[in-house]
Formats: structure tokens, C-alpha cells, sequence
């Protein structure tokens, strides 16, 4: 029996194409990624819905360095996707190899994403990973060049697809053939996608030189001030208040309004930096600002200390800040 890896991502083009697959008789083993800017839970989610496990491999380091340096251009924020996805085919080329597969195959189809999936794009991808006319299309497939398995014919390309463009038509009522009920909007989980976090992110890249985990982490939660070489970072909500706590490095300082309900700003500051008083009172006005109650006040006590440290206290009166401790 012909066996397959097929790129995962849990969306409904990939469900499809293991069900495409599935008709054929092949056995199809599934394949997803997890980084810092995306995760597995989808491609877990739709797995179960086919019954099937889902093999998750971690790309994060490696992903960072292609988002920071691509090879290739960004999409429509910082997202490097050929890149990404040249990445993805040559992890799962490594696989292939060891595990004894026949062939690689994606969901993707022609022309739904115009910088990423079209001919060109295919080739180049294939060329770099080694892989010509070996990764299969299922979707698309009769649109594209015959791969070396529907050439010797062990696919047959008949029952292959010839869908392409950014219309889900096809793609919905594929579903209802194949009683496929729940499944994820097409948007995609990658938050590289979106620009404000993109923009928060070529910010990072431009004042860090080594960046780990909880950076990124920091840049998906709450609202962004930049203050000189440091940065205010308000809390949207409980969750985001609980989370800033959490994230804050020994050298960070931490505020909150005294007695009154409010946010948790973080001020993230450099390594071997002192805060600025200046910065203080910035942030200090901006989490007045941004507690309904502490606005309508003219004197406010502000909280602010560092992780295990004591607490000091600012008073805030109009838009002057005294420091009172
Ligand atoms: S949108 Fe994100 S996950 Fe998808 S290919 Fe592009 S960079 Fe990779």
C-alpha cells in the first residue's frame, strides 16, 4: 500500500485532501508544525474529526530566523511564507526518509494565495527541497505538471482535482460529499499574518539583538507604548494582567493603581538599564488613563515594584507625578 505524509494544517483544504487521498486507498500520515507564531491545536482538532493522529513537530527556532531573515519576500505582514513553507517540505523530506513514505503531499491550491501558491512558487519550493515533481498537489493536481507518482501511476490523476482561485465554492461542497461539518474559517492561525503584531515585531527586531520565547509572547498581549529604548505594556483585561505578571523579567518594573481597580503596565526595560524618571511618569499617566475609575480622579496612588522586590509608591496628581516614596 502507497503510503503519504500530508502537511497538516487542520483547515478544510487539508481535510479534504486526506479524505481525496483516503479514496485512493493510500495511507495518509499526518504532519503539522507548532512555532511562536502559530500552534497545532487546529491540526489536533481536525485530526480527531478524521480520526487520525497527528505528528507535531516544533519549529520555532528555525522559524524565527526565516522570519528575521527570508530568503524570499514577506507576505502581507511579516509572515516569509515560501520560506516557511520550504522549511515545513524539508522537515518533512527528513521524515520521509527515515519513516519509509512514498511521497510528500500538500492542501494547498493554485492561485488562493497569489504570493505564495502559484506555479512559480511550487517549483521553487521543489527545486530547493530536492523534492521535483514528488510533492503532490491533490487539489490542484490537474492544473499542475503530472508528479513522478501519477506519471508512473500509482495515483491515478483522474480522480485528482483541478480547483483553483480564492473562491471556497468548491471547497464547501467537497465538504458536504464528504460530511465534513466542523471545520475552521480559512483566515489561518499564523499571527505573522497580522500587522499590528508585525509591526510590534520588526519594532523588537530593530532593538534586540537576541530574542527568546516570552518576547514574542509579549508582543500578543496588551496595548504598546513605545518610551525611549524601553517599553509600556498596559494589560487589556484580567487574563492579560494575569499574563503580564507572569512575563515580567527581574529587571522590569511592574505598576498598578493603589486600591483602585485599573490594568497591570509593565514597563519593559533594557538589560543594564536604568528606568528614566520621565518613563515613571509615563507610565504612571497611561494606567490612569486606562482605569475608568482612577480617569475621573484627580489624585491617584500608583504601585510600582520589581518581581520580588518591595513595593514603592508614586502619587499621581493631574498630569504631574511626585514620587512619594
Ligand atoms: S502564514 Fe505563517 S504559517 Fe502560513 S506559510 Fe505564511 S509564515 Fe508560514
Amino acid at each position: 500500500m502507497i503510503k503519504v505524509l500530508l502537511l497538516f494544517s487542520g483547515g478544510l483544504d487539508s481535510m479534504l485532501t486526506a479524505k481525496i487521498l483516503q479514496e485512493q486507498n493510500i495511507k495518509i500520515e499526518l504532519l503539522a508544525f507548532t512555532s511562536y507564531f502559530f500552534n497545532s491545536n487546529q491540526a489536533k482538532q481536525s485530526a480527531k474529526i478524521l480520526r487520525k493522529r497527528v505528528r507535531i513537530i516544533d519549529i520555532s527556532k528555525e522559524h524565527l530566523k526565516i522570519v528575521k531573515n527570508p530568503r524570499y519576500c514577506y507576505g502581507c505582514g511579516l509572515n516569509p511564507c515560501l520560506d516557511c513553507h520550504l522549511l515545513m517540505i524539508k522537515k518533512a523530506k527528513q521524515i520521509l526518509k527515515k519513516d519509509k513514505i512514498d511521497f510528500i503531499a500538500t492542501g494547498e491550491i493554485l492561485g488562493q494565495r497569489p504570493m505564495s501558491q502559484n506555479s512559480r512558487q511550487f517549483q521553487i519550493l521543489e527545486k530547493n527541497a530536492g523534492l521535483k515533481n514528488r510533492v503532490l498537489r491533490p487539489l490542484s493536481a490537474r492544473l499542475l505538471e503530472p508528479t513522478i507518482f501519477e506519471q508512473k501511476g500509482s495515483i491515478d490523476r483522474k480522480k485528482l482535482l483541478a480547483i483553483s482561485g480564492r473562491s471556497r465554492k468548491a471547497q464547501i461542497a467537497l465538504a458536504k460529499k464528504y460530511k465534513i461539518k466542523i471545520f475552521p474559517s480559512p483566515s489561518g492561525g499564523c499571527i505573522l499574518t497580522d500587522p499590528i503584531f508585525s509591526q510590534r515585531l520588526k519594532d523588537l527586531f530593530n532593538h534586540k539583538k537576541r530574542i527568546n520565547k516570552n518576547d514574542i509572547e509579549l508582543l500578543k498581549v496588551g496595548r504598546h507604548f513605545p518610551a525611549n529604548s524601553a517599553k509600556i505594556i498596559i494589560g487589556r483585561n484580567h487574563q492579560e494582567n494575569l499574563q503580564i505578571k507572569k512575563m515580567a523579567n527581574k529587571q522590569d518594573i511592574l505598576m498598578e493603581i493603589d486600591k483602585i481597580p485599573g490594568p497591570t503596565t509593565l514597563i519593559v526595560i533594557p538589560a543594564k538599564t536604568e528606568i528614566q524618571y520621565v518613563i515613571l511618569q509615563k507610565a504612571g499617566q497611561l494606567t490612569k488613563r486606562y482605569s475608568t475609575k482612577a480617569q475621573k480622579l484627580s489624585e491617584v496612588k500608583i504601585k510600582y515594584w520589581r518581581k520580588n522586590k518591595k513595593i514603592k509608591i508614586l502619587s499621581l496628581r493631574g498630569v504631574n507625578v511626585v514620587i512619594a516614596e
